[in-house]
């Protein structure tokens, strides 16, 4: 056996054979429709594009900053600056191939084998599967849908040990869609600052993506300041999935140790997808507030349809662009040779005889729900919609 222990404790995304089966059912002239993406349909919009086309043609084909170009730092301060009123030191920033790599920065940094970190779930799988990488143990609170999808300051108080090394809190979070509240925040903070050892990650890259309901940054809490690392990038918010470009705010050691890791791995990010990133943090409110309308719809028109189905049970979602209601009365059920006893089963299911890709919430360490992504036009929410519907009442005819 060649591949290292390290690679063997890290699983395999539970999406990919989704994807598979997806791209599988599509080539036998299925019409699939994919809900399950973490991808919003929109482009990356023009006055970004045309920066990175002026930064080509500048020449900026060179290596760049490992820790990224002034102008973009400049521009992750300023926004920064705005969310929480702290005015970050350009080495307490560094740019990263998207907000997955700034987290596995992070992660690699600090946690050694045998630290703990404590992931609220459902989590997002990723953050489970770097602490696999570093050989790290999670420590999981469970969110439940009693609580909105939200974990309390008790909660996590009572998680906390003397090998405690990270939290790692996502808001708004995927998949459940919830956004805490300044005071739910607050309450967080204040056990955070108990535990002076304890690094806390707050995960923002959906924070424009925000329904009825303000986002508010961790970083408003000057009482954790040396403990608290701010994760965001250009990814969600301008449609930049593709361009790779995330970044991290938090204490200088911490950002120099990153940096290290980075400069010895895959040195600065893209040049040209620096400069893009820095527009486009520069300017963008009005196309961000229209395009959040568009979600908002989105996202009511596919509430609509879950209000049709018997038994469901869901929380609105406030923040990013996922839902993630439970199936339990759909479980325990067969149709024809199916038999569903899990949400995976029930995805598989939905998948054969809807023709609708959505993810099991078993790949967020919370089976019995599933997780709908919005992300996609409102026709093609009704019609995926409607299929599911269809494929339910085969399971439970007795409900509808
Ligand atoms: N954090 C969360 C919670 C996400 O859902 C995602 C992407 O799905 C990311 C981070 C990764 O963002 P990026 O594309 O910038 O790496």
């Amino acid at each position: 056996m060649l591949l290292s222990d390290r690679i063997q404790r890290m699983e395999e995304s539970k999406t990919i054979m989704m994807a598979r089966l997806t791209r599988q059912l599509r080539s036998q002239g299925k019409d699939v429709i994919t809900l399950s993406l973490g991808d919003i349909d929109f482009n990356t919009p023009d006055y970004i594009k045309e920066a990175a086309k002026q930064a080509i043609d500048q020449n900026y084909s060179h290596y760049p900053p490992v820790e990224g170009y002034p102008d973009l730092i400049d521009a992750i301060i300023n926004k920064f600056y705005s969310q929480t009123d702290y005015l970050y030191r350009p080495d307490q920033i560094l740019v990263s191939n998207g907000a997955k790599h700034t987290l596995a920065n992070i992660i690699l940094a600090t946690v050694n084998p045998g630290d703990e970190v404590i992931l609220p779930t459902p989590y997002w799988v990723t953050y489970n599967e770097l602490v696999n990488l570093a050989g790290g143990k999670q420590v999981y609170i469970r969110a439940s849908i009693e609580s909105n999808w939200k974990i309390t300051a008790e909660q996590l108080e009572e998680a906390i040990t003397p090998k405690t090394k990270l939290i790692i809190l996502n808001n708004p979070n995927n998949p459940t869609g919830a956004v805490y509240s300044y005071q739910e925040l607050a309450e967080i903070a204040r056990v955070v600052a108990r535990h002076p050892d304890v690094l806390l990650i707050s995960d923002e890259v959906y924070d424009s993506l925000t329904y009825e309901q303000a986002f508010i940054s961790m970083g408003v809490f000057n009482s954790i300041r040396r403990q608290l690392v701010l994760v965001n990038a250009v990814s969600k918010t301008y449609a930049m999935t593709g361009w790779r470009v995330g970044f991290m705010a938090g204490p200088k050691w911490l950002i120099a140790a990153c940096k290290k890791l980075q400069g010895q791995m895959t040195s600065g990010v893209n040049a040209i997808a620096q400069k893009a990133a820095a527009a486009a943090l520069r300017g963008g409110s009005q196309i961000i507030a229209e395009r959040n309308e568009i979600m908002r719809r989105r996202r009511d028109v596919m509430f609509e349809y879950f209000e049709q189905i018997p038994k469901l049970k869901y929380v609105k979602t406030r923040g990013s662009f996922y839902a993630f209601p439970l199936f339990d009365e759909y479980l325990g059920t067969q149709y024809q040779d199916q038999i569903i006893e899990s949400t995976t089963d029930l995805s598989m299911y939905l998948l054969q005889e809807a023709n609708v890709a959505v993810v099991a919430g078993e790949a967020f360490g919370y089976p019995g729900a599933m997780r709908f992504s919005f992300a996609v036009d409102q026709e093609i929410i009704r019609k995926a919609m409607e299929r599911i519907i269809d494929a339910l009442k085969k399971l439970r005819p007795d409900l509808f």
